[in-house]
């Protein structure tokens, strides 16, 4: 049944039925809480071919391991989400931390906190990105997806960058990050946001690998619905990022479809503005130079 993943409603709309590489998907808006989500989902057994059999790092990720371009790119980001910590938060790393990134890729930004001195970890499905983060940093990573069977004591800080929006029960996914999560602990989550569309156009923001599609308001709404007390939410490189500790106080209503579909009506009046200012100045620049031309 076509059911919104964070609050069961069964009343959506249908957004949108392009994605990235021309293919056909099915994104619906949830009447209830904003949410979008793809239907008919992924089956778990197609998620085990994407991310453990490594077909989502040679699509998505270019290549079956990274390569020292990758690296020097994962590094730079690495340091910048690293530096938004040392702003935002001046005062937590300076005891040494129990750290886990879930999704850790090349394990760039888990070398940066070693490097500080803190204890850390990765969970990472891809083998070929494991043992080549493995030899770059030695860092300890398990190879699997994080599921409630992942078992560890508990933690001081939890990220992931770029993975909820693939995974196909959010909510169980905050969840299990509560669980494992110490009392005064903190998390801090980076996806894409249907508040900025940050590729500039919807056939290409909505791609089949990202499940769920979340905004600013039903990301938060989610973390705080599971227990979370958002300490900080901002938008970095086009993404939405949220870092949040254990807590009651609630700050977000669920998102609204209203003002989902109206972000998105405003994104193509301004969009086709841009266009129609670039193709005029195109024009224009093509008449001057037939006009120099002809000097
Ligand atoms: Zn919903």
């Amino acid at each position: 049944m076509n059911t919104c993943p964070l609050c069961l409603s069964v009343q959506n709309e249908l957004l949108h039925t392009n994605s990235r590489g021309d293919k056909y998907l099915e994104n619906y808006v949830c009447d209830n809480c904003g949410f979008i989500y793809t239907y008919p989902r992924i089956s778990n057994d197609e998620i085990d071919n994407l991310y453990l059999k490594g077909e989502f790092s040679m699509d998505a990720r270019k290549s079956y391991k990274p390569d020292l371009a990758k690296f020097i790119q994962t590094e730079t980001w690495a340091l910048e989400r690293l530096h938004i910590l040392e702003q935002k938060l001046p005062d937590f790393f300076s005891t040494k931390k129990k750290c886990l990134e879930i999704g850790s890729g090349a394990s760039s930004f888990l070398w940066l906190l070693k490097s500080r001195g803190h204890l850390v970890k990765g969970i990472e499905p891809d083998t070929n990105f494991v043992n080549v983060a493995i030899d770059r940093y030695d860092i300890d990573v398990d190879t699997l997806l994080f599921d409630e069977n992942y078992k560890s004591e508990p933690l001081d800080f939890i990220c992931n960058f770029h993975v909820i929006e693939h995974v196909l029960d959010p909510r169980i996914f905050v969840k299990n990050m509560y669980s494992i999560l110490k009392d005064d602990g903190l998390i801090y989550i980076e996806c894409p946001t249907i508040d900025d569309i940050y590729t500039k156009s919807l056939d290409t923001f909505f791609w089949d690998v990202h499940v769920n599609t979340f905004s600013n308001v039903s990301l938060a709404w989610l973390l705080e619905s599971e227990g979370f007390l958002i300490n900080d939410l901002f938008m970095h490189r086009g993404f939405v990022g949220v870092i949040a500790t254990k807590g009651t106080e609630l700050k977000y209503a669920p998102d609204s479809k209203e003002r989902v579909l109206n972000l998105i009506k405003e994104f193509y009046k301004t969009n086709s503005k841009i266009q129609i200012k670039l193709s005029l100045k195109k024009r224009v620049v093509g008449m001057l130079k037939r006009i120099l031309d002809k000097i």
